[in-house]
C-alpha cells in the first residue's frame, strides 16, 4: 500500500473546469468569482457579510485591525493552535497571552477564561479581543463566551480555520456569537482554494473596514472620500491597508468546492464515526463528541493515555510513519515556540495544553480515504500498542 497522507485535498473534474473557465475569462483577479464565492459562503454560513482574503492568516490580521487592536492592547488566544492564531495580534503591536484549554474539548477553556478575566479586571488590564479556535472542527463554546464578552467588553474573533460546515446548536459558525470569524482554505482544510481565507461577520461596519484593509485602504466610492473626485479615474486611500485579496482563479475553485460541502462533510463524518467504532477496543482516547454541536472533522486526533497504555507517543508515532501512515501532531503549544519564549512564556505556563500535546496523534482523515486504508491504520495502531 502506498503511503497514506494525514490529509489530502479533494479535486474533481468540475473543480478543474471551473478554474479553467476563470482562466479563459476576462479577469484573473477581482472579477465576478470573488463576490460570487463570498455570497455562496455567506449563505452557507447564514451570515450577512463575507470578505474573501488571500489566506486565513491575512484574515486574522485585518480582523484584529478592524476590531481596533493596536499598540499596547492585549489579545488572548489558546495555546493549542497554529501559530497564526497568536501572531495576528503581534502584527498589530499588541501583547499576546494565552488561556489554557479544556482537556475534554481541547478548545479554549471557558472556566479558565472566566478566572483569568476576574484576575485581569482586578489588575486593571482586560483583553481587547479573545481568539477562540474551533480545534479540529469542533465548535468552541461561544454562547458562554459571548456572555463574558458582553460583561467584560472584549470582542470575539473566532479562528474557524478548521470549521467550514461545523455547527453549534444546529447553526453554522461565522457570526452568531463571534464578532468576526475567519476560515481557511489552505489545501489541507475542509474546502480549498489552494491558499485562501474568508472573514465573516453580521456587522456591516466591520465588513466595510475589512474590505478597505484587504485592498490598500483604497476606495472608489465617492461617498467614502474625503476629497472631491477630479475624474472617473479617481480613487482615495483613506487608511493604511494591504493587498490581501483573493484571485478570481481561487474563488472559482472555492465556489466549485462549496457545491460539494455537504458531501465532503458527510464523508468526513462517516469516516470519523467508523474510526470511533474501530478504535473503541484500543487503549486510546478518541476525539470528543458533544450532543449540542457537530464537528467538521478537519482532524481526527487520538490521545495515548498513560494510565491505560504504556506506549509512548514518540515511539508510536514513528512506528506508524514507518508503516507508511502519514500521522501528524496538532499542535505544539504556541507558547513553547522559541519566538514566544523570547516574550517571556515558559514551559509549564499552560499545563493542560502541554499534557494534551505530549499524548496527541492526528490520524489520517480526508474525504477520499478508503475503508481499506482506514482498516490498515487501525490495525497498525493496534499492533504497535500491543507490543
Ligand atoms: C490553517 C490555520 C491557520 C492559517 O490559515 P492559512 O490560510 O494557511 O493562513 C490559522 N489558524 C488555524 C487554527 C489553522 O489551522
Amino acid at each position: 500500500m502506498t503511503a497514506i497522507p494525514y490529509s489530502r485535498q479533494t479535486i474533481e473534474s468540475s473543480d478543474v473546469d471551473a478554474v479553467v473557465a476563470a482562466l479563459r475569462s476576462d479577469f484573473l483577479t477581482q472579477g465576478p468569482c470573488v463576490p460570487r464565492f463570498e455570497k455562496v459562503f455567506a449563505h452557507a454560513h447564514q451570515v450577512s457579510e463575507a470578505v474573501a482574503v488571500s489566506n486565513a492568516t491575512a484574515g486574522l490580521h485585518i480582523a484584529c485591525l478592524a476590531l481596533g487592536v493596536g499598540q499596547d492592547d492585549l489579545v488572548w488566544t489558546a495555546p493549542n493552535s497554529f501559530v497564526a492564531s497568536a501572531n495576528c495580534a503581534r502584527y498589530c503591536g499588541a501583547d499576546i497571552d494565552f488561556v489554557d484549554i479544556d482537556p475534554d474539548s481541547r478548545n479554549l477553556s471557558i472556566s479558565a477564561l472566566r478566572e483569568k478575566l476576574i484576575v485581569a479586571e482586578r489588575g486593571g488590564r482586560l483583553p481587547k479581543v479573545v481568539i477562540p479556535i474551533d480545534f479540529s472542527g469542533l465548535p468552541c463554546d461561544l454562547r458562554e463566551m459571548r456572555v463574558l464578552a458582553d460583561r467584560y467588553g472584549f470582542s470575539i474573533l473566532e479562528d474557524a480555520s478548521h470549521a467550514v460546515g461545523a455547527r453549534l446548536g444546529n447553526q453554522p459558525l461565522g457570526g452568531i456569537y463571534a464578532d468576526i470569524a475567519v476560515f481557511s482554505f489552505h489545501a489541507v482544510k475542509i474546502v480549498t482554494t489552494g491558499e485562501g481565507g474568508m472573514c465573516t461577520t453580521q456587522n456591516p461596519e466591520l465588513a466595510h473596514r475589512l474590505r478597505l484593509l484587504r485592498s490598500h485602504g483604497v476606495t472608489r466610492d465617492s461617498k467614502e472620500m474625503i476629497g472631491t473626485p477630479d475624474g472617473p479615474w479617481y480613487y482615495e486611500q483613506v487608511g493604511l491597508g494591504f493587498n490581501y485579496r483573493m484571485t478570481d482563479l481561487q474563488a472559482a475553485l472555492g465556489c466549485s468546492q462549496m457545491e460539494r460541502l455537504d458531501d465532503l462533510y458527510e464523508r468526513r463524518d462517516a469516516l470519523s464515526l467508523r474510526y470511533d467504532r474501530l478504535l473503541a477496543p484500543l487503549p486510546v482516547i478518541r476525539p470528543p463528541r458533544l450532543p449540542d454541536r457537530r464537528s467538521s472533522y478537519h482532524l481526527y486526533v487520538i490521545e495515548l493515555d498513560a494510565a491505560q497504555c504504556p506506549a509512548d507517543r514518540a515511539t508510536t508515532f514513528k512506528a506508524l510513519r514507518d508503516a507508511g501512515i502519514g500521522v501528524n501532531v496538532h499542535y505544539i503549544p504556541i507558547h513553547t515556540q522559541p519566538d514566544f519564549q523570547r516574550l517571556g512564556f515558559r514551559r509549564g505556563d499552560f499545563p493542560v495544553s502541554e499534557r494534551y500535546y505530549s499524548r496527541a496523534i492526528t490520524l489520517p482523515l480526508f474525504p477520499q480515504m478508503t475503508e481499506e486504508q482506514q482498516d490498515y491504520v487501525v490495525e497498525a495502531l493496534g499492533t504497535i500498542l500491543a507490543r
